[in-house]
């Protein structure tokens, strides 16, 4: 089959940013040097653009996992263009339709079924979605936010503007135009690019189905380093309506750390999270489908690990129920009733047997592994 034509503007941008970040940036840092407020106008510009789309373009816009105040709604919608990764409803439509339609290649318009460098960069390089490219059907809601709708109908204007006007007004605030337009122009928008791609391409391919192996889709807690908390993928592919994509107090995404902070300010509200029993049984679930894979392989009995399995999610789930019971009673401000007593004693001893059959769990699945 041929192949679809090359889209020449997106192929010499890449080339373009990518031989300037990385050729003309070191040769300007040796000949010239950089300055230190260089550096922190480079970050700063850098976790701006990231943070936009993670929490604006991504969880906010694409997933509705919670509502944002305008003035945050504007923000994103700048460092979204800021960042040069196509408008929200561009960006948007194609990732509702990457949810929908994961790992199918003919549909998924960056599905890791087809290799790396496809669902890194390889999609943007050609006509691929020729055929729905303004078929925005799929995110009419999003048209009704007036601060989506001028940003899509503004888009080029905002990317050349805010690219060259901050830059440069940065450059000329520091003394070196030149060396700021690469730093935290072309530099940035390399970082910013590859942090981003890696999502689609590396968080498809590397790490752990801790959740779900009906996608292919990985939590990996060292890509959530370079992705601003969007490592944990397999989660979020599971379960995509919640805020987080690290739900462990200590996992590492700063995007539900900075919506959770808006929600404290007032700016963000609605904050959507999954029931902890969902979770729970997805987690165990899965578990159970690979120690039973690898009993299976030794030639072992699987009824021990189902009678566990069995008692370690009934347990978890009756003390989830009492925690929700206990969270209601507060809610009425009768914490300190002798019923709300009873029921802490309850969570509380409730809370230990669940923790001593996590360990036996635990155990269990390492002797088989
Ligand atoms: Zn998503
Ligand atoms: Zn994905």
């Amino acid at each position: 089959m041929e192949k679809p034509r090359i889209i020449w503007a997106n192929v010499i941008f890449f080339v373009v940013s990518t031989l300037l970040a990385l050729v003309a940036v070191p040769l300007w840092g040796v000949f010239h040097g950089f300055s230190a407020g260089q550096w922190i106008a480079f970050a700063v510009l850098f976790c701006f653009c990231n943070l936009s789309i993670t929490a604006g373009y991504h969880r906010l816009w694409s997933h509705k996992t919670y509502q944002a105040h305008p003035a945050l709604r504007w923000l994103f919608a700048l460092g979204g263009a800021l960042a040069i990764e196509n408008s929200v409803v561009h960006w948007a439509s194609d990732h509702r339709i990457h949810h929908r339609h994961v790992d199918n290649d003919e549909v998924d318009p960056y599905s890791a079924g087809r290799g790396f460098w496809y669902s890194h960069m390889g999609w943007m390089m050609r006509e691929y979605q020729a055929e729905r490219y303004n078929d925005y059907a799929n995110v009419r809601d999003l048209f009704k936010d007036p601060v989506v709708d001028f940003q899509h109908r503004h888009y080029m204007k905002l990317v050349w503007g805010l690219n060259l006007g901050l830059t440069i007004a940065l450059g000329l605030m520091m003394g070196d135009v030149i060396g700021t337009v690469l730093l935290a122009g072309f530099l940035r928008i390399f970082v910013t690019h590859h942090t981003t791609f890696f999502i689609n391409s590396l968080a498809h391919i590397w790490g752990r189905n801790s959740f779900s192996n009906k996608h292919s889709a990985k939590d990996n807690g060292l890509l959530a380093l370079l992705t601003f908390g969007e490592g944990y993928h397999n989660f979020h592919h599971t379960f995509e309506n919640d805020y987080r994509n690290g739900i462990r107090w200590f996992d590492y995404d700063p995007t539900k750390w900075l919506i959770k902070a808006a929600s404290k300010l007032g700016l963000a509200q609605g904050l959507r999270k999954t029931p902890d029993e969902l979770i729970v049984k997805a987690r165990l679930t899965r578990q159970l489908e690979e120690a039973k894979e690898q009993a299976q392989a030794q030639g072992l009995c699987f009824a021990e690990l189902h009678r566990h399995y069995d008692e370690t999610l009934a347990t978890a789930q009756h003390y989830f129920q009492l925690r929700k019971r206990w969270l209601q009673m507060k809610k009425a401000k009768l914490k300190r009733s002798v019923e709300a007593l009873e029921l802490r004693k309850q969570i509380e001893e409730m809370g230990e047997k669940l923790r001593h059959l996590q360990l036996h769990w635990q155990q269990l699945r390492t002797q088989i592994a």
